[in-house]
């Protein structure tokens, strides 16, 4: 049945669609339906070509190289001769907690049966063990938390504190769980692994200093930046102020902060708050101690930082979703979207090719989640009708089969 779909979609897709800068340069790949292989080094010159395979073969999933070659399609990679790259940046919800994991995801240790709900643990709670199982799943709340940090990618860091410009970047919804964007400015497509590493760093706010942020004891008095200063310094102030201002006591205890302090804090939030929002802001109210101002410092710096994957940002010849393709583990296309769409953005709706139907399944399992806005399931060995594009995401996700009746 899905490969049924697939080959119905990639017949009636538009090249155009298939169509991303630098096309005769790039590499492309895909992976086929039941087969663990990978068939790569492909080059074409015009997406018109590339349709015409993807109608052919019918894959479960396509990639294209962010990086652009001399020879594309050269089966070894040194005789490709590396041109340039475009900057990439992954946004995957399965790495931003939400506290709707605890309610669709859960884990298994397989070698002492320890598990849980949530997100699966690097290992294992009990013995420590790497050999986890687990389940997730991406619902709306999920995609809403990588959105949010997608529009703090590129507000926040590359257009305000880079300077890239919107017209220069690519935003992709991965057909899963994320999103990716391309920077494809030319003073950007050519750094090095090396240049890209400091910018992972700089988003994802590795490395930052209070003190070289000029948050710092001045002949005893606490001075810091102002929330309206531009780059790290402000987005300091900004993440401290955030992070104050929804603090709880519980939360200040778990920080470790003492119990004193925490006592002063709360009888004094509005006071400090106000503080910090004077021009210029006033941090003295705050009357901590550096090692407790480090300990808020690293909170506020991990809400206003950006949760990319660095692997993808540094990797120079990396193999990518390829837009207008179909994610063969959902079923959704891997839609370019304008960002002025960005905030509106529902897979279900535009990313999803075959909605006008409904379709019979018997699902083996899953949580209640809500998906395209509808709450979906819990279901156990279940026949249910669903709109086409749930039931193919369900398909392709192997929780589900087509029901054909008594
Ligand atoms: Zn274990
Ligand atoms: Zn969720």
């Amino acid at each position: 049945m899905l490969v049924k779909l697939f080959k119905l979609y990639y017949k009636n897709l538009k090249p155009d669609d298939l169509n991303v800068k630098g096309f005769e340069k790039r590499e492309f790949a895909y992976m086929p339906f039941n087969k663990q292989t990978m068939i790569r080094h492909l080059g074409f010159s015009n997406p018109k070509q590339l349709k015409q395979l993807l109608e052919e073969e019918v894959p479960l999933h396509v990639y294209y190289s962010s990086a652009y070659y001399e020879n594309p399609s050269a089966p070894e990679m040194d005789e490709k001769t590396w041109l340039a790259a475009d900057l990439v940046f992954d946004i995957d919800a399965e790495h931003i907690q939400t506290p709707c994991k605890e309610q669709h995801d859960h884990w298994k240790c397989l070698d002492c049966g320890e598990g849980g709900k949530g997100m699966a643990p690097d290992k294992c709670s009990r013995c420590g063990s790497k050999k986890i199982e687990s389940e997730s799943w991406v619902c709306d709340c999920c995609l809403e938390a990588a959105r949010s940090e997608v529009l703090k990618l590129i507000e926040d860091f590359l257009t305000s504190d880079l300077g890239f410009s919107i017209k220069e970047m690519e935003i992709v919804f991965s057909g899963h769980r994320g999103f990716h964007v391309h920077v494809e400015s030319s003073t950007a497509m050519t750094l090095d692994v090396d240049a890209r590493r400091e910018l992972a760093d700089y988003v994802r706010g590795l490395g930052i200093s209070t003190n070289f942020h000029g948050l710092m004891k001045v002949s005893g008095i606490l001075v810091g930046p102002s929330l309206s200063d531009i780059g790290w310094r402000g987005r300091l102030a900004r993440g401290f102020y955030d992070f104050l201002s929804k603090a709880e006591e519980a939360d200040l205890l778990a920080l470790r902060m003492s119990k004193s302090w925490v006592k002063y804090f709360m009888s004094n939030k509005e006071k400090i708050l106000s503080g910090l929002l004077q021009n210029p802001p006033y941090w003295a109210w705050l009357r901590i101690s550096p090692s407790g101002l480090e300990k808020i410092a690293s909170k506020a710096i991990e809400n206003v930082a950006c949760r990319i994957d660095e692997r993808v940002t540094i990797d120079i010849k990396r193999l990518m979703r390829m837009p207008g393709s179909l994610h063969g583990k959902t079923g959704l296309i891997a839609v370019r979207i304008p960002y002025t769409k960005l905030d509106s953005f529902d897979p279900f709706k535009e990313a999803a090719f075959f909605k006008k139907d409904t379709i019979t399944l018997k699902v083996r399992h899953m949580p209640e989640i809500k998906l395209g806005g509808l709450l979906i399931g819990p279901y156990k060995d279940e026949v249910v009708k669903l709109p086409a594009e749930i039931a193919t995401y369900l398909l392709a996700k192997g929780v589900a089969d087509v029901y054909k009746g008594m």
